[in-house]
């Protein structure tokens, strides 16, 4: 789920707040595709700012997976744990496929990243000047100076269907805006 901040310009001290924003993939040859994992940075072109791809190194994006497969660690734990109500046979079969399923979604994203050439992108504009919040909760950005950040929780926003390529371009075509909702359930 996206986050939400406040976000304080020391120059003017204007205070905005910022929602990030989700619906964004990678799509790759043969038409699968692989969540774009998006965080909060300053795009210096857009002087805004912006979702931009968060890209881990390849050795978190191994270890991930790594504790995925093990069935007993806090990642699989979701997908594996028998305590109620998860003991009922109708979640049974359910889970033990969307486990698989989130094992296959790691070892894409394994792949992926092991391939990626490109340094992380503006998911608005595609440049590569793009700052990342550090630790804390200030930052200074070119173009505006220093910044007051803070992280004020989580939102629901909808899913912008954005298609990217595993290079972080954006592929265009039109698409709409989804909302998420529970199946079966009337939109
Ligand atoms: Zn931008």
């Amino acid at each position: 789920m996206p986050a939400c901040y406040i976000i304080r310009f020391a120059d003017t001290g204007e205070e905005t707040e910022w929602f990030g924003l989700r619906g964004y993939y990678y799509e790759f040859g043969d038409g699968s595709t692989l969540d774009l994992r998006p965080t909060m940075a300053w795009c210096v072109k857009c002087q805004d700012f912006v979702d931009a791809e968060w890209i881990a190194s390849l050795q978190q994006i191994e270890d991930e997976l790594v504790e995925l497969r093990d069935p007993t660690s806090m990642r699989a734990e979701v997908f594996t744990s028998e305590e109620p109500p998860f003991d009922k046979p109708v979640f049974r079969e359910r889970r033990k496929r969307l486990y698989a399923e989130a094992i296959d979604e790691a070892e894409r994203r394994v792949q992926w990243r092991s391939d990626r050439l490109a340094p992380p992108k503006c998911l608005q504009c595609g440049s590569t000047n793009v700052e990342f919040q550090g630790d804390g909760n200030e930052m200074t950005v070119t173009g505006r100076g220093l910044v007051h950040v803070e992280c004020t929780g989580m939102c629901s926003t909808d899913f912008l269907n954005w298609f990217f390529t595993p290079e972080g371009d954006r592929i265009p075509r039109e698409t709409k805006p989804s909302y998420w909702h529970l199946p079966g359930e009337e939109t």
